[in-house]
């Protein structure tokens, strides 16, 4: 992935305006305040590519970007939304279910937790579905910047014993920060 060279395609609400499965794509999961949309614009180097923001009307759609001519990064709504209403999230997870168990075009995801907070049950289900639908996913840590030093590494290990328990998980684990800018590269050249 370089920079620059990744543009907005589609938002898609059901399983039919998905675009064909016939480029290699990354999809990126995470509750919602997690810093996805900042972590995607930091990646691509495009300002508000993602809207860094959750607009409640938006949350719902999964987002479409091409990279160059043969790949697509997907931005996958952010879930564990408070106050959510039950048929909204049921659509969404049905969506989600959809997406995930579906797709073979897609070759891993990328599972944000926020470094703050750790792995949180609402995480662990999205791994579980990862799991079952067999996509290898990985684990990026956001706002790394907001964590002290010496608390880092015990959040690590919690998020490694977390991953211990899932077969599709990648155990290298990226730590970042969009407003640093750190791990960014690191994660440009994973994608
Ligand atoms: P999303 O809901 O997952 O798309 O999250 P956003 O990208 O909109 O970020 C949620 C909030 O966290 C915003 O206020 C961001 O400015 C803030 N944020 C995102 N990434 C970082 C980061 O790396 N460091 C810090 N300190 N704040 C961040």
């Amino acid at each position: 992935l370089f920079a620059g060279e990744t543009d907005f395609l589609k938002g898609v609400v059901a399983m039919n305006g998905l675009p064909d499965a016939d480029r290699a794509e990354v999809c990126f999961a995470g509750r919602s305040n997690v810093g996805k949309s900042s972590l995607i614009n930091a990646l691509t180097g495009r300002k508000a590519l993602a809207r860094a923001s959750n607009t409640p009307g938006r949350t719902q759609e999964i987002n479409f970007f091409t990279v160059g001519p043969d790949h697509y990064l997907v931005d996958l709504p952010g879930y564990g939304y408070a106050n959510a209403p039950v048929a909204v999230v049921e659509k969404w997870q049905k969506l989600l279910k959809q997406y995930l168990s579906g797709r073979a075009s897609l070759r891993r995801a990328f599972m944000l937790i926020d470094s703050r907070h750790g792995v949180k049950p609402v995480d662990e289900e999205i791994m579980k579905l990862l799991d079952t639908s067999a996509v290898t996913f990985q684990v990026v840590m956001t706002k790394a910047d907001k964590v002290k030093e010496k608390d880092r590494e015990p959040m690590l290990k919690q998020v490694r014993t977390a991953l211990a328990r899932h077969p599709a998980a990648y155990p290298e684990i990226i730590l970042t920060s969009s407003e640093k800018g750190w791990g960014i590269g690191t994660l440009r050249s994973v994608i």
